[in-house]
């Protein structure tokens, strides 16, 4: 006999809990619609933009790309890198919490895949995901593993996305009648826009190099160490020099990274 049935009054009891559960969990279904709802309807605005609107969207769009890897058994399924990636992460995210006191209140979360196709994000608001086939393909150590994690943070607390739509409604201002996911959507799938966003996004990357490489360096890690990791994508690139749609090359990374350690070193 199970537990739960051996008295009537505990059955009675698991079953009032039970029918909590489902009420909450109903709520909480509810709720997110409500909010989903609220992300996709509402026209981004002239003046509107702001950056609870942007991690609200951004936290629907992590929580369908987090379900679609947990479905896929995706999700978290490396525990040993896992487990490597939040004991990295979490100094990394001390330290952003005492250098940019707006994300110590945001609600982050860092999960990992071993999905091949994903490499390494950050969402608006402090959303991480790590591939660890990436990592693996470049037989990353502790140290360079904390270059890519912080390069990811640095994103989120310079609020790199807000700066990409806010350039987006520069660019193109009738995106302001129109709902913000469609926007959102946009920038990662319009192939004019992305065009005219590309020159921003080449220097976000730079931009997150270099902060999220002195945002380590003050959690303790070695300067040098840090821009390692941008020798061993080099020494793995088929065409160092060549730019990406909206990344820089791996080489002109590489040569800024190592110029911010040395400065750092002195
Ligand atoms: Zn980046």
């Amino acid at each position: 006999m199970s537990p739960v049935g051996r008295f009537p009054q505990e059955a009675a009891i698991a079953c009032a809990a039970l029918a909590q559960a489902r009420r909450l969990r109903w709520r909480e279904t509810a709720l997110r619609f409500v909010v989903w709802l609220a992300v996709i309807a509402t026209p981004v605005g002239a003046h509107a933009l702001d950056q609870q609107q942007v991690m609200a969207g951004a936290a629907v769009l992590y929580n369908e790309r987090i379900a679609g890897l947990r479905a896929a058994q995706l999700l978290d399924n490396d525990t040993d890198f896992h487990a490597r990636v939040q004991r990295i992460a979490q100094p990394l995210l001390a330290q952003a919490a005492r250098d940019y006191p707006e994300s110590a209140a945001w609600p982050w979360e860092v999960h990992t895949t071993t999905d091949p196709e994903e490499h390494a994000y950050a969402f608006a608001g402090g959303k991480l995901l790590v591939s660890g086939a990436h990592a693996a393909a470049l037989n990353l150590s502790d140290g360079e593993l904390a270059m890519v994690l912080a390069h990811e943070i640095a994103h989120a607390v310079l609020r790199h996305n807000l700066q990409e739509y806010e350039a987006a409604l520069t660019l193109e201002p009738a995106w302001a009648t129109r709902p913000f996911a469609e926007l959102e959507h946009a920038v990662d799938h319009d192939g004019a826009l992305m065009a005219k966003l590309a020159p921003l996004g080449k220097q976000q990357e730079l931009e997150a190099d270099r902060e999220g490489l002195k945002l380590a360096a003050r959690a303790g890690w070695a300067p040098q160490v840090l821009a390692g990791y941008f020798r061993k994508v080099v020494q793995a690139s088929s065409a160092p020099n060549a730019s990406g749609f909206a990344h820089p090359s791996p080489a002109s990374r590489w040569r800024a990274a190592r110029d911010a350690a040395r400065q750092l070193g002195r």
